[in-house]
């Protein structure tokens, strides 16, 4: 099947549904916006804390508050939004192929927006070595399981990454009703950046009651089936210490999602590993664009959408 459209959005997250808005505003035509997900909204949807909106809807909403009120905004305005769809190549410079319950097909656009986000690296990627035992996360993954998928994780958790991400982790956690043992990092003092100031009420009392272990790495994570525990190592001295755990969560390192910008032919940009843009956000390709964390994972919500 073959469809077309004026502008085509990949990514229904806050970026490409702000952007899918202020394109309808200045009359970009048709906008079809699509996403791999069965519902628009992207991460935040899965963030059951407040924290999102400040800025670019000068209100603070809960993710998946804050994710309604993007695709609410965007269906109002008459964009076309289809979820479930994920875009797997590119048939042409600004015609690319989707996959979908209903089948394949492939969409033609005038210009394409990539706004396909960031993911945190997990484990392998951090390459630390030990037994392969369940129980071991990303923020994006203990997030899925918890609330999408209501399934049981671990009682007892240690954090790896001490940035805003992490409070986002603990606060899942503590949902979870798991205690958390340490968080760890290879810093030496949190990365918990000030403008956290409007919701520090919210995570004070847990940051304060938190152990955290600065400066450290993960060495080694041992047990089996399940997790039992993690080894640290700290690098000022070589010292060790183990910390008894069923559930460790790995958050933040985040990888852009590039694999259609690179299929696509899209020149990178080294340090970021997202497309390179100019000030108009236009990549290299004629037509293709790029917006969100896609360019830089990763910001806040808030600085994605604007
Ligand atoms: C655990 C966690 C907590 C956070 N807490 C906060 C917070 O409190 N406040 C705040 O402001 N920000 C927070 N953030 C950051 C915020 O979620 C991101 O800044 C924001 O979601 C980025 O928007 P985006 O549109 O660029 O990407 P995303 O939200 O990641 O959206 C990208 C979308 O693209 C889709 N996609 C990717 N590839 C394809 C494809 N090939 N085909 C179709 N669809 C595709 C994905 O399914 C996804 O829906 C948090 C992030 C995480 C992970």
């Amino acid at each position: 099947m073959r469809e077309r459209t004026d502008v085509l959005v990949v990514g229904a997250g806050p970026a490409g549904l702000a952007a899918a808005l202020a394109l309808k505003q200045l009359g970009a035509g048709s906008i079809t916006v699509v996403d791999r997900e069965a519902e628009p909204g992207g991460i935040p949807r899965l963030c059951h804390h407040v924290g999102f909106g400040l800025r670019d809807l000068r209100r603070i909403y809960s993710g998946p508050a804050y994710a309604r009120e993007y695709a609410r905004r965007a269906a109002a305005a008459g964009i076309a939004i289809r979820p479930a769809t994920t875009v797997t190549d590119w048939h042409a410079a600004t015609t690319l192929a989707y996959t979908s319950p209903d089948g394949l097909g492939e969409i033609e656009a005038r210009a394409v927006l990539l706004a396909t986000g960031c993911r945190e690296r997990p484990r392998a990627a951090r390459l630390i070595p030990g037994s392969r035992p369940a129980g071991i996360y990303t923020t994006g993954s203990l997030q899925r399981y918890i609330y999408e998928q209501s399934l049981a994780t671990g009682k007892q958790a240690v954090v790896v990454g001490a940035e805003l991400v992490s409070l986002s982790a603990l606060l899942t956690l503590r949902h979870s009703g798991a205690a958390i043992v340490a968080m760890t990092t290879r810093h030496r003092q949190h990365q918990i950046p000030h403008l956290l100031r409007p919701v520090k009420w919210l995570v004070a009392d847990l940051l304060a009651r938190t152990t955290l272990y600065p400066f450290t790495r993960v060495s080694r994570i041992f047990g089996e089936p399940r997790v039992e525990g993690v080894e640290i190592t700290d690098l000022a001295n070589g010292e060790t210490r183990t910390l008894g755990c069923d559930t460790v969560v790995f958050t933040g390192g985040w990888i852009p999602e590039n694999a259609l910008a690179r299929r696509g032919g899209l020149q990178l940009d080294w340090r970021t590993r997202g497309p390179r843009v100019d000030q108009g956000f236009h990549t290299s390709v004629p037509g293709v664009f790029a917006a969100g964390n896609l360019l830089r994972g990763a910001e806040t919500a808030d600085y994605s959408a604007l």
